[in-house]
């Protein structure tokens, strides 16, 4: 994540006491507050980070924070927002028990934790890892005929993943043109199912949402189930436990349309795949429209059943594959229109030809310098570019990067970093190896291409470590447990 300690932001930004003076000024023109009021509240907060998507606010005792937690958090997210021109989540941490730094190492080990590793970075777009946004529930399905409802709990539901929003180029517009097709005429013959792949980062699932959003405005009554494979894993694990696989079956036997995003996840897991096997056909039989989304084609999915994988394969299979620079600019463009910032020709080029893997940095850096060109009071310039570029190519100095992975699986086995990036094949080397590449895919954003080239391999062979991995995972509980420990400790920094 994007987070500055405080002391190193000295030379870069410090102006927090100024965003936080102005946001209290609306605050208190919009809650009505006297001045003793607003003092008894907000007078010892003191804005202490601010980093692109959260504000941490220091306060001077629990009591407050508790009062701030429960009253005020919506105002003052409104007022940060006013200011700043996006929205931060608004974090105040009490000082009562313990320093400051000290809570927020805290609050931030814990933010990093609830992460998911593939949406890691995206602290723009939390209701991507939102469940209960667009999770459709058939509130009456007696008679076989579902009722639907939308519960949209979270504001910021992705307003902008919609077709429209989509800027097209050579690398997404087939996958786009197939979306399109089936949001129109859903299980029509050739697109059923429609499976798309990709790398992170790349729009994936802002088409599936597109998808969705469309049909939905067009025929409310569909019923469209939306679910990422990971969720679909754990409700089945659930409905197991608890006995009542009917229920979860009939849920998802009902859909007009089933929509499965990061399917990889059910590779691999026995029940899961018989499951959404039968799922898969009862749908495919009735004529309902599947969609899948997937880190790889099916192809590369080893641990896929085999009757599954010729079903994916089925239908239409389109990839997404990194922007060129053309349409990584013409992403820049828009997204800065968006987001309603000005940005010259010269640093529209400067960031195309520098974020070149992934649009979901592309939109990190845009924010980044409109918050950088805003405390700055400037225009955006070259010099925000750089900045925002570096911030989002290391991905901040706290943040997990291949680079630390590497130093951290070094020390771990005692194998040093050129051995793992050799072509050695001694066993212990290549079980560090395997590993390394393992944690990156799984805690950084980085094409298999990317990871291929920091360990001078290609990326069926950095596939294949990570399916090594993945197979130890599944036979040794044992392994599996010194896996997560590795992860906890990388993420924690130690
Ligand atoms: P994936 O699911 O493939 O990991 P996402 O769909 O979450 O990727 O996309 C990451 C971010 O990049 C999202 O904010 C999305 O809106 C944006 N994005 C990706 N491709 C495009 C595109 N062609 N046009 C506009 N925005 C895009
Ligand atoms: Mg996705």
């Amino acid at each position: 994540m994007d987070y500055y300690p405080p002391d190193e932001r000295k030379n870069d930004v410090t102006n927090e006491n100024e965003i936080w003076e102005m946001a209290k000024v609306n605050l208190q023109k919009q809650l009505g507050f006297s001045e003793i009021s607003m003092n008894l509240w907000f007078g010892s907060m003191v804005l202490k980070v601010l980093t692109e998507d959260t504000a941490y606010f220091q306060i001077e005792n629990d009591f407050k924070q508790n009062i701030i937690n429960t009253r005020y958090l919506d105002d003052i997210k409104k007022v940060m927002a006013e200011i700043l021109g996006f929205e931060v989540k608004i974090v105040p941490i009490s000082i009562e028990k313990d320093s400051f730094e000290a809570k927020l190492a805290e609050v931030i080990t814990k933010e990093n934790e609830q992460k998911e590793p593939y949406e890691k970075k995206a602290p723009e777009t939390p209701a991507v890892s939102d469940k209960s946004y667009l999770t459709r529930e058939i509130i009456s399905n007696e008679e076989g005929t579902g009722t639907v409802t939308i519960s949209r709990t979270s504001p910021n539901f992705l307003p902008e993943y919609t077709f429209d929003n989509f800027v097209v180029g050579n690398s997404n517009k087939t996958a786009y043109t197939s979306a399109r097709t089936v949001a129109e005429d859903p299980a029509g013959p050739e697109f059923n199912p429609l499976f798309l792949h990709g790398d992170p980062g790349l729009g994936k699932t802002h088409l599936l949402y597109a998808i969705t959003r469309e049909l939905t405005a067009k025929h409310p009554d569909f019923n469209i189930i939306f679910v990422k494979g990971e969720d679909f894993m754990n409700e089945l694990i659930e409905a197991l436990a608890n006995k009542t696989p009917v229920a979860f079956r009939e849920k998802y036997r009902n859909a007009d349309m089933l929509i499965v995003d990061d399917i990889q996840f059910i590779a691999g897991k026995a029940s899961v795949q018989e499951e959404f096997f039968h799922t898969f056909d009862k749908l495919y039989e009735s004529g309902k429209q599947i969609v899948l989304s997937s880190d790889r084609p099916p192809k590369d999915m080893h641990q896929l059943e085999e009757r599954l994988r010729s079903r994916f394969e089925s239908g239409f299979i389109s990839d997404i594959q990194a922007p060129d620079l053309e349409l990584r600019v013409a992403i820049l463009k828009r997204k800065a229109q968006n987001l309603g910032i000005n940005v010259p020709n010269d640093v529209l080029m400067y960031l195309g030809e520098n974020i070149k893997d992934n649009v979901r940095q592309i939109e990190g850096a845009l924010k980044k310098m409109r918050a950088l060109a805003y405390i700055q009071g400037e225009e955006i310039n070259m010099s925000h570019a750089k900045t925002a570029v570096n911030d989002v190519l290391t991905n901040m100095a706290n943040a997990v990067t291949p680079a630390k992975i590497m130093s951290f699986v070094s020390s771990k086995y005692g194998i040093p970093e050129e051995d793992i990036r050799s072509s050695k094949r001694s066993k212990d080397i290549a079980n560090a190896r395997h590993i390394t590449v393992y944690l990156i895919r799984k805690l950084v954003d980085m094409p298999l291409a990317s990871i291929g080239k920091l360990l001078n391999r290609d990326h069926t062979t950095i596939m294949s470590s990570v399916e090594n991995v993945e197979k130890q995972l599944k036979v040794s509980p044992a392994f599996e447990n010194t896996i997560n420990e590795m992860i906890r400790e990388i993420k924690s920094g130690t």
